[in-house]
């Protein structure tokens, strides 16, 4: 469940004088604004609004928005809402942004070690991959799998095929995580023998997904 909506903050000002309190008549006010904004499980993403007001000093009546005197108003406005006590209101969007940032970065940085790890295999690679790209014999829903690199020669590898199938490449991703992959009798059957340009052109088609290396 996602706890979302507005909340308010009260930023207190200084003292103001050039109205008249229509209550009393008293002159003196302490003055305030209201900063509205909206939360993400209380996380401030964004202030939604800025409203200037003032109490009477004397009977403490409230004048909130369009019931000041508008001169007034727009100094109270610049004197409390600055930088300070708006900026925090976008924590919520900033440590979002910086997020979606991380994950792009992390992603980019595995492509770039996938293409390494292609160009120069080592044993015990693990190779997420799309058996239907590879051949289109292979099942077109449950299409993703694993491959480890069994043993490296001159101009290509040996690998060992994983036994299992997934209908998402995260399924692949989950195998590896969770150590499936080194369990007796994940990898079945003879291995099969890949040549480094098949390699290479199984990365440019994206039948390789992805290469792990401890
Ligand atoms: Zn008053």
């Amino acid at each position: 469940m996602i706890i979302f909506g507005t909340k308010s903050k009260v930023v207190q000002g200084h003292h103001v004088q050039g109205a008249e309190c229509p209550d009393c008549g008293n002159r003196q006010f302490s003055s305030f604004g209201l900063l509205k904004y909206f939360h993400i499980f209380w996380i401030p993403f964004i202030p939604t609004s800025r409203e200037a007001g003032m109490q009477c000093a004397h009977c403490k009546k409230m004048l909130v928005g369009k019931e000041l005197p508008k001169p007034l108003k727009r100094d109270i406005k610049k004197a409390i809402f600055n930088g300070k006590n708006t900026a925090p209101m976008f924590a919520g969007l900033i440590l979002f942004s910086a997020l979606v940032v991380m994950i792009g970065i992390s992603g980019e940085q595995r492509e770039s070690n996938t293409d390494s790890y292609v160009e120069s295999p080592e044993i015990g690679d693990l190779y997420v991959v799309n058996f239907y790209k590879i051949s289109e014999s292979a099942n077109s829903e449950y299409k993703y799998g694993v491959m480890r690199v069994r043993q490296t020669f001159e101009d290509g590898v040996e690998m060992d095929i994983g036994g299992y199938s997934y209908n998402r490449s995260s399924g692949s991703d989950r195998a590896i995580r969770k150590g499936e992959v080194s369990e007796s009798g994940y990898f079945e059957g003879e291995p099969v023998y890949l040549t480094g340009d098949q390699l290479a052109s199984f990365r440019e088609s994206r039948a390789i997904l992805s290469v792990s290396r401890d």
